[in-house]
């Protein structure tokens, strides 16, 4: 299921910053003693004012990229490492970020040919850092080199690679996609797991399916097959004990000392805590000195941008002018390649970032860091049946890598909206996704490559409650026969073929029987990508108005389908206006359309038929419930909802389209947590539809419907 927003805090609400409004100060101090010593290290060897950088402590560089090249600390380990590659077939490759592990290390093996005749897989964690990652290392091969030649990508829905690529950066869900096609992943002689400290359910399922064709191979006497796990930071001993003791090499990297604040006291509304400090910072620092502030989510990152964009205007703020740039998962990735560009000469850039930057990308010229101490998770509660997008607060590692950021290339400085003692109660180290994650997915994935979730060689195994929730959805969806099985259903089989959450590929695969598989595949499109409403913090009202004509009385799905089929009716040369003027994001919707084609293409390869229900809207509602039967919510009284199986309270979401009314039952595709729970991606439903299409679910869950629903 697909989320992009973080719920409008009231408490973070932009309302309270004026043009005319001061940052209010936050006080700062240190005097809790320095962060630990290990985390402060001066490299001796690298002089501040290293030749490279134009004497500054806030480096532009001007260099050419090959020079930019030669001075990663990656690169006097060249030979070195290439040795080793070549001598070992599992390598573990520590080193800072923004060392080089990422653009170079591919690049280095491509040169010695040590691939021969494969290609290297490089995996990310992200789209936007595998994106971004091949566009700066086909610009560093040179020479008018088009990115999908010797260096491409892939990330799902988009595959910008062809017959001649060499390297590829792919996302760690489209590698284990692969590897349902092809096992042993005979296309690559060398697989880059990297980000490893990241623990992505992907890459944890990845460290099996590699470890596993590796050793097939070998048996088999096939194309060897070599895996490099690359990182910023990890746990060596875990990762090379599950690796066979595999051999671990450090690269020293460069890094500055940091000077680490805490705040006094603790600030509860970190999002103005990070603005007011930014203008305390721009205040007095020079101009070429950036600034990156970690927050959580898109909504409050535009928000917290939108504020330092008015307040940098104010003629009371003194200081340079101010180049905001937002990062976030849900951006197009034109816009996210912005924060790599410098400022113009006396500007100062501020990039705001979720997570993304703590180690996935480096952005040079970042002097000062400020943490929020906050990140947005997704998590599945076994307990509650619910599968959450939460903000909470970061572990110890996140907020040392966080700081880290601040000393890659001169002294810095990193202030944190926390408090000492406040960091001291933090984690230690962030949760692996796969013990926290809905399993659903990841074993019909492992079923349809034969292998059982419960035996799967995990370097940790994910709750058994988990597992076994997975598999109960996975019964409840008709794609295996009980909880134990070991094989898939055929239903099951057509299931996996889609790059889709099982519940959405039911619905596909559904559509076909209530003849709605055009609108069923528009909705699920639309769901799978990022979201094509705009509400900017100044004209929401204004957005809603000008998009109240396509609002439907079913529900956000159905409203969604509207927008859709209207942006089809448009002219193609009236489609940008359309877009501007109902607020719709003329980019993700074409990528929704991108999307909607190639589902299209696998539901043809299932021999499903492609017919409209027209306006008879019960049929795709019908068909939502065969999939979503598992996500839904009756009125219990007074707009207070509870979900039918596991009865955790819950509300209608502000955003959606139902807000304000109290439909009976419901089913959502989304649950956010504040300080409360609440559900988005809405429809109304009928009580018996449920009974026709879910009996055995309503049997097993004990589920006896209200009177009104
Ligand atoms: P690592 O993987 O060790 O963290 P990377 O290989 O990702 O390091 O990055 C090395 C350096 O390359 C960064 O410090 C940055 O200066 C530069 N770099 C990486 N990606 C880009 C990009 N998209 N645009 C400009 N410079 C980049
Ligand atoms: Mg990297």
């Amino acid at each position: 299921m697909n989320s992009k927003y973080s719920l409008p805090n009231s408490k973070n609400n932009i309302t309270k910053f004026s043009m005319k409004m001061k940052p209010t100060p936050i006080i700062f101090g240190n005097k809790n003693g320095p962060p630990s010593p290990k985390k402060m290290k001066m490299n001796s060897n690298e002089n501040m004012n290293s030749s490279n950088y134009n004497g500054n402590f806030s480096p532009r560089p001007k260099l050419s990229i090959q020079d930019q090249r030669r001075k990663l600390p990656v690169f006097d380990k060249r030979n070195k490492l290439l040795e080793l590659i070549k001598r070992h077939k599992t390598l573990i490759i520590l080193g800072e970020t923004g060392s080089g592990k990422t653009t170079q290390i591919p690049q280095y093996i491509h040169s010695a040919r040590l691939q021969e005749n494969g290609k290297i897989a490089v995996t990310q964690p992200r789209r936007v850092a595998a994106i971004s990652i091949a566009l700066r290392v086909a610009q560093e091969f040179g020479q008018g080199m088009q990115i999908g030649d010797v260096v491409g990508y892939s990330v799902r829905f988009e595959d910008v690679t062809s017959t001649k690529t060499k390297i590829k950066f792919l996302t760690d869900g489209m590698l284990l996609r692969e590897a349902m096609f092809d096992k042993l992943l005979m296309e690559y002689t060398v697989v880059i797991l990297d980000e490893a400290h990241e623990r992505t359910i992907h890459t944890d399922v990845l460290f099996g399916i590699v470890k596993r064709a590796q050793k097939i191979r070998e048996d088999k006497n096939l194309a060897p097959l070599k895996i490099l796990i690359m990182s910023a930071t990890m746990d060596v001993d875990h990762f090379s004990k599950y690796f066979n003791n595999c051999q671990a090499v450090y690269l020293e990297g460069r890094t500055y000392p940091v000077n680490v604040y805490h705040t006094i006291k603790p600030h509860d509304d970190y999002q103005t805590s990070c603005v007011a400090t930014f203008f305390k910072i721009h205040k007095e620092a020079p101009a070429n000195h950036d600034v990156l502030i970690f927050l959580t989510g898109q909504e409050e990152i535009e928000a917290c941008a939108h504020q330092i964009r008015l307040l940098a205007k104010d003629p009371d703020v003194h200081g340079p002018a101010v180049k905001v740039c937002t990062l976030y998962a849900a951006q197009p990735s034109s816009q996210q390649l912005n924060v790599f560009h410098p400022a113009p000469p006396n500007t100062r850039k501020v990039v705001i970032s979720t997570n993304i930057a703590e180690t996935s990308v480096t952005i040079s010229g970042i002097k000062y860091v400020i943490d929020s101490g906050m990140v947005k998770v997704r998590s599945f509660h076994p307990s509650t049946g619910l599968e959450l997008l939460k903000t909470q607060k970061i572990s110890q590692e996140q907020a040392w890598q966080r700081m880290g950021r601040a000393g890659r290339e001169s002294e810095g400085y990193c202030y944190r909206i926390y408090t000492r003692s406040q960091f001291e109660l933090m984690r230690k180290v962030s949760i692996p996704e796969i013990q926290r994650a809905n399993l659903c997915t990841v074993a019909l994935q492992l079923l349809s490559l034969g292998i059982q979730a419960m035996q799967f060689d995990f370097m940790d195994k994910p709750p058994r409650d988990a597992t076994m929730a997975a598999f109960e959805q996975l019964t409840l969806l008709g794609a295996v026969e009980t909880i134990t099985s070991t094989t898939l259903t055929p239903l099951g089989k057509k299931m996996a073929k889609f790059p889709l959450d099982p519940r959405f590929s039911k619905i596909l695969l559904s559509a076909h029987d209530f003849g709605c598989l055009e609108e069923a595949l528009t909705v699920v499109s639309l769901l799978s990508g990022e979201s094509i409403l705009i509400n900017p913090t100044s004209k929401r009202e204004q957005a809603q108005n000008v998009r109240q004509k396509f609002c439907s009385a079913y529900g956000d799905h159905i409203t969604l389908l509207n927008i859709f089929r209207e942006f089809t009716n448009v002219g193609q040369t009236n489609k940008r206006n359309w877009c501007h003027e109902h607020f719709i994001n003329m980019r993700n919707i074409l990528h929704a359309r991108d999307i909607r084609n190639q589902l299209e293409e696998i539901c043809k390869k299932c021999d499903l038929t492609l017919k409209s229900c027209g306006s008879q809207m019960d049929q795709l509602r019908k068909c939502l419930v065969t999939g979503l039967f598992m996500n839904t919510a009756e009125l219990l009284r007074d707009r207070l909802y509870t979900t039918l199986d596991k009865k955790q309270a819950v509300q209608i979401h502000p955003s959606s389209s139902l807000h304000g009314q109290q439909p009976a039952l419901i089913l959502f595709t989304e649950v956010v947590q504040t300080s409360k729970c609440y559900l988005r991606g809405i429809t109304t439903i009928e009580a018996e539809w449920l009974n026709e299409i879910a009996p055995e679910y309503l049997k097993s869950h004990n589920i006896r419907l209200n009177k009104s629903s």
